[in-house]
């Protein structure tokens, strides 16, 4: 395919995307199909000689479509809304064609700058406290993460490394095995399971702290625990607190639990995958009360504020935390530039090396919507809150608006 074809192409994709979402109504929301039913519908091996685009978009809709889930469809109530908006989708475009892996700063400035600057954006609309922004004092700082199962496992990553260095720095004659097999991490028995897998992942143990009649976690209820776990010769180290729960959009209690964590030394992580974006709304702000207690705080945009997945917002407190827990630096990696104080390498952030250019996607959004635009698309959307595959309308957002 050369350009003159792309050109041509590209906007026949356009015009087909742009039918597709128009009409997607049409369609069955869920496919009605035997697991199996892809492979007979194609050739066995990937052909030998090039075939045409026509050929391919034919197969699109033969093959592909009748076993799509259309999440876009407004009768689509499963699982939880992806975001999606045509400001984002060009970004997209836009972003594969630059094609940049940014995971320094040198390996594409625009990458990593428009990154920190997007994430303070997305924090002041949010009213973060200033030690999560980065253009402050350059402490505290965001990074886009793939999903929020990444940023919950990269705190406790983060935290385990942090409370080996504190053990240690007070008994170094401590085995490293021995700290880490005293370590502790507490999540909610509402939370997600994607913090369960967090502390399996990081091989630690995790306690699931009891809930309230409101089904949140409450100080007293963690403070127990934290009591029994260290009489019993435990360090605990870590704590993920949930704002809007998967089952019930509970929210813990940021502003009992906060000064406890902080008191014990205990990393508190918060997850707002998908409550997280209601927060640009002031009415919805008081929810998120007590953030100045976490280490580290994470949402979804592209739950529920227009920007395509994958767009998983993580801020932290203090970025050595994080750095300092997964700095590697091989030779072919380093840059003579990449030590001052104005170079972010979003590779010490995350789990993979390479990045896409996923902020493109946020300053296309912010921008044609505003946050004017923002605010209003989050009041008229909740209806599409549903949070479990076949619940009853009216669950999860009803109670999401019974908390306000
Ligand atoms: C959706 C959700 C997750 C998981 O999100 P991923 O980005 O898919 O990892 C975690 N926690 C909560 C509260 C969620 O709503």
């Amino acid at each position: 395919m050369d350009a003159a074809e792309f050109r041509r192409r590209g906007r026949e994709m356009v015009d087909y995307v742009a039918d597709y979402l128009e009409n997607i109504e049409q369609r069955p929301v869920y496919p009605d199909l035997e697991p199996g039913y892809l492979r007979p519908l194609i050739p066995a091996e990937a052909p030998l000689e090039p075939e045409t685009f026509e050929d391919i978009m034919r197969d699109v809709e033969r093959v592909i479509m009748p076993g799509v889930t259309h999440w876009q469809s407004p009768y689509f109530y499963a699982y939880f809304p992806a975001a999606s908006s045509f400001p984002a989708m060009l970004a997209d475009m836009l972003s594969g064609a630059i094609g940049c892996i940014g995971f320094s700063w040198a390996a594409s400035p625009a990458c990593t700058e428009l990154e920190t600057v997007m994430m303070d954006w997305l924090g002041r609309m949010l009213q973060l406290p200033e030690c999560f922004i980065a253009e402050t004092h350059g402490h505290g700082g965001g990074v886009i993460q793939g999903t929020a199962s990444e940023a919950t496992l990269m705190a406790l990553l983060a935290a385990r490394c942090k409370a080996i260095r504190r053990v240690q720095a007070s008994s170094p004659e401590t085995p490293e095995a021995e700290i880490f097999s005293k370590l502790v991490a507490y999540t909610s028995e509402q939370a997600h399971s994607s913090v369960e897998r967090a502390a399996l992942i990081g091989g630690v143990m995790m306690r699931k702290v009891p809930t309230d009649n409101s089904y949140a976690v409450r100080g007293d209820m963690l403070k127990k625990m934290l009591e029994e776990d260290k009489s019993a010769g435990l360090i605990p180290f870590y704590f993920c607190a949930t704002l809007g729960t998967t089952p019930s959009c509970a929210f813990d209690r940021l502003t009992e639990l906060g000064p406890i964590c902080n008191e014990e030394n205990v990393w508190m992580h918060v997850d707002a995958a998908y409550a997280g974006s209601a927060f640009i709304c002031p009415e919805f702000r008081p929810l998120l009360n007590g953030i100045e207690f976490a280490n580290s705080f994470n949402f979804n945009p592209h739950k529920w504020l227009l920007v395509n997945f994958d767009c998983s917002a993580m801020w932290v407190k203090n970025r050595a935390d994080i750095i300092g827990a997964f700095k590697v630096e091989p030779l072919y990696l380093k840059h003579e530039n990449q030590e001052s104080g104005l170079v972010t390498d979003y590779r010490h952030w995350q789990i993979p090396l390479g990045r896409r250019f996923r902020s493109l996607k946020m300053w296309f959004v912010f921008r044609m919507y505003g946050l004017n635009g923002l605010q209003s698309h989050i009041r008229k959307e909740p209806t599409r809150q549903w949070f479990l595959p076949g619940c009853v309308p009216g669950t999860s957002t009803w109670s999401f608006n019974q908390m306000i």
